[in-house]
């Protein structure tokens, strides 16, 4: 199969001459059909008020995001367990900001705040109208499964999906192509060059699609800049954007 050109700048290049078929569609779930950080905020300042905490959203976020973005990618390198990781991200935003809190009694709270909160981007799920009988849809998403299995539930997307695959359930997590293949099995499917794998995140789902042998497609809404030597199959800045080559 050949290379396809990348869609660049939301320029609507269509895929070049011999189309491609693909059976499955696996998208990533936080930051691609989910508004994750509505629900990570909502779920911090609840979290916070409720143990006591001092935290105010304008001026500790940042410090959390920071502290939590590289734990997960300690954790895709295998560099930390997800157990300690709910605590160990609250332990350093304490040491960062000087601020007392009980890690363990905080994670707990903010992971159960966490899991009620299911915000779809608008539009996901007329978009998964449109490619359902089309394709088969999945999910593969790093996660706890307490927190994700919930959230998905609040929503209707279980309906449309041939499989969910969440690492913490599966002991293997993005990019590791493992998880990639589990989700391809479950959908009933069995070639990769006829997936294509949608997701935010160049170092989790770009480059665990490609380890799998798969096509991907870089969300990218904000239009960051590519500072990895990744090439994505495709990349869009709306999700809507599928639709023109799919
Ligand atoms: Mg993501």
């Amino acid at each position: 199969m050949k290379a396809t050109p990348l869609i660049r700048q939301g320029e609507s290049i269509i895929q070049d001459s011999m189309e491609k078929r693909y059976r499955l569609i696996l998208f990533d779930a936080d930051g691609t059909l989910f508004d994750y950080e509505k629900a990570e905020d909502t779920a911090l300042d609840a979290a916070m008020t409720e143990e006591g905490v001092p935290y105010q959203r304008e001026e500790h976020r940042d410090v959390y995001r920071a502290i939590n973005q590289e734990l997960w990618e300690l954790f895709e390198q295998g560099g930390i367990q997800a157990a300690e990781l709910r605590v160990e991200r609250f332990k350093r935003f304490s040491d960062a900001t000087g601020i007392p809190l009980d890690p363990v009694s905080v994670s707990r709270r903010y992971l159960k705040h966490l899991s009620e909160g299911a915000f779809l981007y608008d539009g996901v799920e007329t978009l998964l109208k449109k490619l359902r009988g089309r394709y088969k849809i999945g999910i593969v998403t790093n996660g706890l499964k307490e927190v994700q299995r919930h959230r998905f539930a609040k929503t209707n997307l279980p309906h449309y999906m041939s499989c969910i695959i969440v690492s913490d359930e599966v002991g293997v997590q993005k990019p590791d192509p493992a998880i990639f293949r589990i989700a391809l099995k479950e959908a009933g499917e069995s070639d990769p060059e006829l997936t294509l794998v949608v997701g935010d995140s160049l170092t989790s789902d770009i480059q665990g699609g490609k380890n799998a042998g798969m096509d991907t497609c870089w969300f990218n809404p904000t239009a960051k800049e590519n500072q990895t030597s990744l090439l994505p199959t495709y990349e869009i800045r709306k999700l809507e954007e599928l639709l023109e080559f799919l």
